[in-house]
C-alpha cells in the first residue's frame, strides 16, 4: 500500500485494532457519506483485512503472518515484539492491521461491580457492551461440547458462586468466536468488527502508514500527518475528525509527539497481575465421563485444541478474575506414564486489579526515539504494598480454586512477569471532568481540544481485572456516538471541545 489515495477525509483513524475498526464501523453505518482512513505502521497480513490469524489453516502461513506482526525488536508471544521495558518486562506490541485483535484469545467478560465506569451511566454502559458483543460476535456456548467444561464448572460453581448475584455467577467465558454449521471456529478480528465497511471504497484501510503526528489548527485536529513506511514519503490529510487507537503505550506517544501533554497523559498505567496453576481432574471422574457419554480419548481430543473455557466473574468481594481454560496437554512435565486425558488439565489464570497510581506511567522525551523515529517510551511502574498483598490474595484464591477442581500439577501459583497480560491501561484515561487526573471526557474527546478522539484500553479509568477489549469497545461504540454528533452538525456549527467546567 502507498500513502492514503485522498487528501481529505471525514474521518482518520490512527490504529486498526478492535477499538479503531469500531469507530470505522459505527461511522461508516451511521452516516451515509463518510469517508474513513483507517492507518496502521504494520503489515496486512491477509486478503481479507484483519483476519485473525487463527483462522488461516496452513501453520507455515500462519506463522509467517504472526512473524510480520512481530515490527522490529524481540518478539514476544507469537504476533506481538516486546516493549524492552525493565520495569515492565513482559510488555508486547503488536503492529498489524487488526492490531493485537488478529492474534488475541477473545475472551470478552462484562466488567463488575468496581471494574464499571462510574460516571457512566449504567443503562448507557450495557446498552454499549451489548453493541460491543454484537461488533465482535460474542457467543458463551461456542464450546459447550467440550469434554469435562460442565464438570469443571460445577466445582469452580460450588465454591464460588454462594452469595453471588445471578450475572456474576461461574459461567462459560463468553468469546469472540463464530461457530460455523459445520462445527469448526472462526475467530474474530477486525474483519468481522469492520463488517461491510472492509469492502466499501468510502473506507480506505493503509497499511505500513505510521501516523506521525495529529496536526492541530488552534484547538482542532484538522488532520494527520502519514509516513509511507516502505518508501518514507509523508504527506498531511486533513480530517474532521481524528481518532488515535494506537494502543495504549502508542497513543499517548503520539499525542506527545503531537505537542497534546496534558498532565495525566501516560500515567496511571495497569497492567493486570496474573497469577497461574495448574491442575488435573481426578481419574474416577474422567473414568465416570467415559463411561456416561461412551466417547473415547481421540473423540474428545478431535474437539479444540484448547477446549473449555470458563469464567469466574471479578466481584468487589472476590476482586480477581478467573480465566479457567482446559488444556489438551500439560503444561508442566508429567510422569512418563501418564496419560493425558484431553480437557482433563485445567490451566487456572486470576488476573488481579491493580493498585492504579499516577507514578506509573509511560514517558516520552524529546530527544530518544523509537524505531519508528518516534519519541521512545519509558516506563515507570512498581507493585505498591496494596498490589504485593493483593498478589497473595489471589495466589490463595487461585489454590482454592485449583483444589476444588483437581490434582495441583504445579507446586504452588505463581506470578507471571509483569506486562504479561498485555491488558494495559489508563495512559489515555477518561473522566468526568478535566481536573488533571483524565485525558478525555466520558466520550472519549480529548479535553480542550475539538475533533480529537481517544480510543483502547488506555481510556478506561479504572481497575479492572477482566480482559479489557470488550469494555474498550464499548467505549468506542459510546465515542462514535459524540463523533457522529460533529460530523453530522450544519457546515459552520462546529460542536463544543469536551473542556473544563
Ligand atoms: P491494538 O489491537 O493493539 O491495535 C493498535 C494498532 O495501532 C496496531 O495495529 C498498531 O500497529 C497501530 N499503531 C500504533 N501506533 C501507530 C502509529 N503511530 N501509526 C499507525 N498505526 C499505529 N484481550 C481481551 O480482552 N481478551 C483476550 O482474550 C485477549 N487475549 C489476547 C491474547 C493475545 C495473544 C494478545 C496479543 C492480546 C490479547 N488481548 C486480549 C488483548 C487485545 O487483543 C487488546 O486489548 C486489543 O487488541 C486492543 O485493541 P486496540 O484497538 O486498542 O489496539
Amino acid at each position: 500500500m502507498s500513502l492514503p489515495s485522498a487528501t481529505a477525509y471525514d474521518l482518520v483513524v490512527v490504529g486498526s485494532g478492535p477499538t479503531g475498526s469500531t469507530y470505522a464501523r459505527e461511522v461508516y453505518e451511521q452516516h451515509p457519506t463518510a469517508t474513513i482512513l483507517l492507518l496502521d505502521a504494520g503489515p496486512r497480513l491477509t486478503e481479507r483485512p484483519g483476519t485473525h490469524v487463527k483462522n488461516i489453516p496452513h501453520p507455515a502461513e500462519r506463522a509467517r503472518a504472526q512473524r510480520e506482526s512481530e515490527g522490529p525488536g524481540p518478539a514476544g508471544r507469537p504476533g506481538t515484539r516486546l516493549l524492552g521495558s525493565a520495569a515492565l518486562p513482559a510488555a508486547a506490541l503488536s503492529t498489524n492491521v487488526g492490531g493485537m485483535g488478529a492474534h488475541w484469545t477473545g475472551a470478552c467478560p462484562r466488567p463488575g461491580d468496581g471494574e464499571r465506569v462510574g460516571f457512566i451511566p449504567d443503562a448507557e454502559m450495557d446498552a454499549h457492551l451489548t453493541r460491543a458483543e454484537e461488533l465482535l460476535h460474542v457467543d458463551a456456548h461456542a464450546f459447550d461440547q467440550a469434554p469435562f467444561a460442565d464438570e469443571v464448572r460445577r466445582r469452580l460453581s460450588a465454591l464460588f458462586d454462594p452469595g453471588r448475584p445471578a450475572h456474576r455467577r461461574v459461567a462459560p467465558m463468553p468469546l469472540a468466536v463464530t461457530t460455523r454449521p459445520d462445527g469448526a471456529h472462526t475467530w474474530s478480528g477486525t474483519d468481522v468488527v469492520l463488517g461491510g465497511a472492509a469492502a466499501d471504497e468510502r473506507v480506505e484501510i493503509a497499511d505500513r502508514c505510521l501516523g506521525l503526528r495529529v496536526v492541530l489548527d488552534g484547538d482542532t485536529a484538522t488532520g494527520v500527518v502519514v509516513r509511507d513506511l516502505v518508501t518514507g514519503e509523508e504527506r498531511t490529510v486533513g480530517a474532521r475528525a481524528v481518532v488515535v487507537a494506537a494502543d495504549a503505550l502508542r497513543t499517548p506517544q503520539l499525542l506527545y509527539a503531537s505537542g497534546i501533554r496534558p498532565p495525566a497523559l501516560g500515567r496511571y498505567l495497569n497492567d493486570q497481575p496474573q497469577i497461574v496453576y495448574a491442575v488435573r481432574l481426578p481419574d474416577d471422574i474422567v473414568a465416570a465421563h467415559r463411561a456416561v457419554t461412551g466417547r473415547t480419548r481421540d473423540q474428545d481430543g478431535a474437539i479444540v485444541p484448547q477446549s473449555g473455557v470458563s469464567w469466574v466473574p471479578y466481584t468487589d468481594a472476590h476482586p480477581f478474575h478467573g480465566q479457567v481454560m482446559q488444556l489438551d496437554a500439560s503444561p508442566v512435565p508429567l510422569a512418563d506414564d501418564t496419560v493425558v486425558e484431553p480437557g482433563a488439565v485445567v490451566g487456572l489464570g486470576w488476573f488481579c486489579a491493580k493498585d492504579i497510581s499516577p507514578d506509573d506511567r509511560v514517558e516520552f522525551g524529546d530527544t530518544a526515539a523509537d524505531a519508528y523515529g518516534l519519541p521512545a517510551p519509558r516506563v515507570h511502574y512498581r507493585y505498591s504494598d496494596r498490589d504485593l498483598a493483593t498478589i497473595e490474595q489471589a495466589k490463595k484464591a487461585v489454590a482454592e480454586a485449583g483444589a476444588a477442581v483437581g490434582i495441583p500439577l504445579d507446586d504452588s501459583p505463581f506470578l507471571l512477569p509483569a506486562g504479561s497480560s498485555l491488558h494495559y491501561q489508563g495512559t489515555t484515561r477518561m473522566g468526568p471532568a478535566d481536573d488533571g487526573t483524565s485525558v478525555c471526557d466520558s466520550h472519549s474527546r480529548v479535553w480542550n481540544t475539538r475533533g480529537l478522539w481517544v480510543a483502547g484500553n488506555n481510556v478506561i479509568p479504572t481497575a479492572t481485572a477482566c480482559n479489557p477489549t470488550l469494555t474498550s469497545v464499548a467505549l468506542a461504540v459510546r465515542g462514535a456516538r459524540a463523533l457522529l454528533d460533529r460530523l453530522q452538525a450544519p457546515a459552520g456549527q462546529s460542536t463544543p471541545a469536551a473542556s473544563r467546567p
